[in-house]
């Protein structure tokens, strides 16, 4: 073992550095098995000091430094690209305190989100972030990449659920910015440099959440429509009455649907006759007595009556919501499993999500005659997975793949930012998509964003090649 790795793996507990490639790889390879990085270490510190020390040490001897969290980000920001060390935060797992008065918990980084779920339940609280990865995803990865989920619409992404941070600085320094105030007008407001930086400015190694009151009355409808556009309808109808109840409010294409019912088990569809189109909507009331189940029947069956709607089920139980949300949460799954898919993230303003479908599709169809459009949208904020899906079969004709997933990308991406969308809707950027940033990003705001980086990092070794 070279000088510098037997001198950092003497300075952590006995177990935290891993050095042999076999051990290395699952930390070198992103969720979807698209691209591979190559790393000296990987590194599993399990306390703030020893996260410290490796940065430190890194700093000082000029290696680059790769911060990890529960590797399930899309844009391969958590893949080492060049040969340093991955600090992977995953053994700094404890919840800190929780406080029902202050409605905050405090946290290590490496907290599984579904951790954070269990421990706000225990206090008669709820940690409002909900996505298919919360079984793996860290808290220190959500805030980076600023995590959106199903609950944007009612809570906002992990920006708006953070209220103080703990960051080590590129030189190794800790920032100690844990607070749990709900106002504080102290100049800038530095933690929101760190949420969504994707690793580029420091390594948050815990965070102070805010908690809110636990919803106590729920009610789930899957419902059946013709087109998106019937499904902006529904969602102002709903809107109208139900204003912030309204917890998630999700579109679903027919073909995301059937490859997840086919591909996925346990995953069934709601409904007895297949549609164009699905909405899974949720409401959530703090009142446990709260008649939401009722008025959303009623609502479904107006929409029904002036034709918005087709077709509509209003669970029953939680058992049968569950199964709802099992289909809905398991798409990446299935749409890993079902072939080659395409992931676009895009954001539209919410009235123009109609038109990017139909644009995309339109686009699709005349310059990939071989892919399937699957789509899947958190209507309710103007965020659309556009996925160009093809078969294996199909993808191993394409003459010149990389060109294509090229052309596939600017394509869908300029269709959004015709409609005065952006690129990255919740993913981030990460390794993916750089070229994006560089070529839809106006050069003041990356000058900007650029003099932020240097400032914060001015050797880049922290996530380099991430961003920018
Ligand atoms: P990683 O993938 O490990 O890292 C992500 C980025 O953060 C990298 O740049 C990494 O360097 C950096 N990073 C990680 N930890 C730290 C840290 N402690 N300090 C500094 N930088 C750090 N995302 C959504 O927004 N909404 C969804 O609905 C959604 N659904 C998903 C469903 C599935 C099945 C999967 C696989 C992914 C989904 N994602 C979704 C994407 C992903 O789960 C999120 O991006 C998540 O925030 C990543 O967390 P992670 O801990 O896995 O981070």
């Amino acid at each position: 073992m070279p000088d510098f790795l037997r001198d950092l793996a003497a300075s952590l507990s006995v177990g935290s550095l891993i050095a042999d490639p076999a051990e290395m790889a699952p930390y070198c390879i992103d969720w979807r098995g698209r691209e591979t990085g190559r790393a000296r270490a990987v590194v599993r510190p399990d306390s703030v000091e020893a996260v410290a020390g490796v940065v430190r040490a890194c700093a000082q001897a000029g290696v680059p430094v790769f911060p990890q969290g529960g590797n399930t980000g899309l844009c391969y920001g958590a893949v080492p690209a060049d040969d340093g060390i991955v600090i992977s935060l995953g053994r700094m797992s404890r919840i800190r305190s929780v406080n029902r008065s202050d409605n905050s918990l405090i946290c290590d980084a490496g907290v599984l989100l579904a951790n954070v779920h269990q421990a706000a339940r225990q206090v008669g609280r709820q940690f409002p972030l909900h996505l298919g990865s919360e079984g793996t995803a860290q808290i220190g990865g959500l805030i980076s990449t600023n995590a959106g989920g199903t609950g944007v619409l009612r809570y906002g992404p992990m920006r708006d659920l953070v209220l103080g941070l703990e960051v080590v600085l590129a030189d190794g320094r800790l920032w100690q910015g844990l607070s749990t105030l709900r106002k504080d007008n102290t100049a800038y407001d530095l933690k929101h440099l760190f949420i969504g930086a994707e690793g580029t400015l420091g390594i948050i190694t815990g965070a102070a959440l805010k908690l809110l009151p636990a919803v106590r009355a729920r009610a789930d409808a899957w419902v059946a429509v013709d087109t998106p556009m019937a499904a902006l309808e529904l969602l102002g109808l709903c809107q109208d009455v139900f204003d912030t109840r309204i917890q998630a409010f999700e579109l679903l294409s027919r073909s995301e649907v059937d490859i997840t019912v086919a591909t996925v088990p346990g995953a069934r569809t709601p409904l007895s006759s297949p549609s164009a189109w699905s909405v899974l909507i949720e409401l959530g009331d703090t009142d446990a007595q709260a008649p939401l189940n009722e008025r959303l029947e009623e609502i479904l069956a107006g929409a029904m009556e002036s034709g918005v709607v087709r077709d509509a089920v209003v669970a029953q139980s939680m058992s049968q919501a569950a199964s709802f949300w099992h289909l809905r949460h398991s798409v990446s799954e299935a749409n890993k499993r079902h072939g080659i898919s395409h992931t676009h993230d895009v954001a539209v303003p919410v009235s123009a999500v109609p038109a990017f479908i139909a644009a995309a599709d339109a686009m699709l169809s005349a310059s990939f005659p071989t892919a399937q459009s699957v789509i899947v949208a958190h209507l309710g904020d103007g965020n659309v997975h556009y996925i160009a899906m093809f078969s294996r079969e199909a993808w191993a004709g394409i003459e010149n793949p990389a060109q294509s997933v090229e052309d596939l990308q600017t394509a869908v991406h300029d269709i959004a930012a015709r409609l005065g969308g952006s690129f990255s809707a919740e993913h981030g950027v990460g390794r993916k998509l750089v070229g994006e940033m560089a070529r839809l990003t106006s050069p003041i705001e990356l000058e900007l964003l650029r003099s932020i980086k240097s400032t914060f990092d001015p050797t880049n070794h922290l996530n380099a090649g991430v961003l920018f």
